[in-house]
């Protein structure tokens, strides 16, 4: 992620950065797609990225999301912005959960979204939901968005698990995953903001987000680099994260001998 100079939305890095993630996901096997935004006036993209249930009658869908753009405030658009927390750290995890479900036969639906646009004002998930249908949205049993996983700001290892009253169900599972199988310290938060788990939010999807504990120092400048990110703390959000998506998404056993 941190080898484009920027992956500010409307640069040609972003375009590069949203196709190499979209070949990541579809060399998994996953059925991955561009999907066209509009961002202050330019063109833009989402990528989206599913993989089909197994279960008979009605499935539902669940959504792991990160936004993939970056932004150096200071430096403007063609600064150097690695991004490398955030949210380098969100969409690498992304893509990483991807590859723990790549052979998973689950009941409902799995699906990947890397958003352009947030930094922008969470236009890539605001455009993305403005495009989905009721009965789409209807079949979304969870969203669990990843924004800034990577950086330990203070000595134990937390994570905030945001969300509100319509998403307590996801933040009690997620707590119960962080216990069963992590040594995270958990803080919860019943007030949304500044992310792209807002929009789904406010559209009443039981939406969190997952964010390292006191985040954020280098963000949003040409500091945010790589040698910030401790790969050991970044690895327990995951992995609290798949523990809950695994849970959500359920399992088919394969037919057959066994
Ligand atoms: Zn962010």
């Amino acid at each position: 992620m941190v080898s484009f100079p920027t992956r500010y939305s409307t640069s040609a890095h972003f375009a590069n950065a949203a196709a190499w993630a979209r070949e990541q996901l579809e060399a998994m096997g996953y059925v991955a797609r561009l999907q066209d935004i509009v961002v202050d006036g330019n063109p833009g993209q989402n990528v989206v990225a599913d993989k089909e249930g197994h279960a008979n009658g009605a499935r539902g869908v669940v959504l792991v999301t990160a936004h993939l753009d970056s932004i150096n405030t200071q430096g403007g658009p063609a600064a150097p912005a690695p991004g490398a927390d955030d949210n380098g750290s969100g969409s690498a995890g992304l893509i990483e959960m991807m590859r723990a479900f790549e052979d998973h036969r689950g009941e409902h639906d799995l699906r990947a979204v890397l958003f352009g646009g947030e930094e922008e004002g969470l236009l890539g998930s605001k455009q993305y939901l403005a495009n989905l249908p009721a009965a789409e949205r209807e079949r979304i049993r969870a969203v669990v968005n990843m924004d800034m996983i990577g950086t330990l700001n203070v000595p134990t290892h937390s994570v905030l698990i945001e969300g509100a009253p319509s998403s307590q169900k996801v933040i009690d599972r997620l707590s119960q995953a962080a216990m069963t199988y992590t040594r995270l310290a958990v803080e919860t938060s019943l007030h949304p903001f500044a992310s792209d788990h807002v929009p789904f939010i406010d559209a009443g999807i039981p939406a969190v987000l997952t964010i390292e504990g006191a985040d954020g120092t280098n963000v949003h400048s040409g500091a945010d680099t790589i040698d910030h990110i401790d790969y050991d703390f970044a690895l327990e959000i995951l992995r609290m994260n798949v523990a809950f998506v695994a849970r959500m998404v359920g399992r088919v056993p394969r037919r057959g001998i066994s």
